[in-house]
């Protein structure tokens, strides 16, 4: 059977997807699956949040249960044996950087990657105790110093990077997600654009921000200017917890990194394997 001359090419690809399994997302994973197929994307990873210690998710309402990672794995595992994009539907999951418990961390990635996990996204929600991302906890802000939590973040962000644990660094400036701004971000910029630079990670373009308070891509304009200035390789991300989120606003994304002069999009497939899929505009 020869290819509709009249499908729209496939381009793009999501890496980062959420399922009912976190908790805090909707639909389940052949839901996304059967969505991804039935888009113009060309491929994506699905990448659920790998589980976290009781005593930061005791209600488990951010992350998988513990047991449940073999059979998210098989479960993707079997769907890529029967779907139509193949390898270009990748095992991925987001591994939150402890900064009490680095090593805790390590263990986390280990685990998912002997499951079976090809790519793992790098995340920093957590400074000490406080996932500073979570709308429940927005008011602890009123008592913090902006410039004191960038400067927290950043400095975990940049030992996220640098760890070797992760493919992805995820939504690379979250900090600003409820559009706390610090006096003058540029140093939090040149900084980690260097540290992801030496250490060979990608960084995410996240379509999610533009959704959240901040009304930005993940990382704002001159944070991504610097990253590709550093030569930095760059995902695209939407992050979505829905099915209708899935590739949302890369169109957006694609030409901010176009007007940045990068000219294709990283697509990791696992062991250091990389696609580079060429970005253009419909
Ligand atoms: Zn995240
Ligand atoms: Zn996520």
């Amino acid at each position: 059977m020869s290819p509709d001359a009249s499908a729209p090419a496939r381009r793009y690809a999501d890496c980062h997807m959420h399922t009912v399994l976190c908790g805090h997302a909707e639909h389940s994973i052949e839901e996304m699956v059967a969505t991804l197929e039935a888009s113009t994307l060309a491929g994506g990873i699905v990448t659920e949040h790998l589980p976290l210690p009781d005593e930061v998710d005791s209600d488990r309402v951010v992350s998988m249960y513990p047991g449940e990672l073999p059979s998210y794995v098989m479960a993707l595992q079997i769907l890529r044996e029967r779907s139509p994009l193949a390898e270009n539907l990748v095992i991925g999951a987001e591994a939150d950087w402890r900064d009490v418990d680095p090593a805790w961390t390590a263990r986390s990635v280990a685990d998912a990657r002997a499951a079976g996990v090809e790519v793992v996204l790098g995340s920093v929600h957590l400074l000490g105790d406080w996932a500073f991302d979570d709308p429940n906890r927005v008011d602890l802000w009123d008592d913090k110093d902006i410039d004191a939590v960038w400067e927290q973040y950043f400095t975990q962000w940049c030992c996220a990077a640098s760890s070797g644990l992760f493919d992805v660094m995820s939504h690379p400036d979250l900090v600003k997600k409820f559009g706390h701004r610090p006096r003058d971000p540029r140093p939090y910029y040149e900084q980690a654009a260097h540290v992801a630079a030496e250490a060979g990670v990608l960084c995410e373009v996240s379509t999610a921000g533009l959704r959240k308070p901040c009304a930005e891509l993940y990382p704002a304009p001159q944070f991504l200017a610097e990253l590709a200035q550093q030569q930095v390789g760059f995902t695209l991300a939407s992050d979505a917890h829905d099915k209708s989120e899935i590739g949302a606003d890369f169109d957006l994304a694609a030409a901010a990194l176009l007007e940045a002069g990068v000219t294709c999009q990283a697509f990791p497939k696992g062991d250091g394997v990389i696609d580079w899929l060429p970005l253009s505009l419909s």
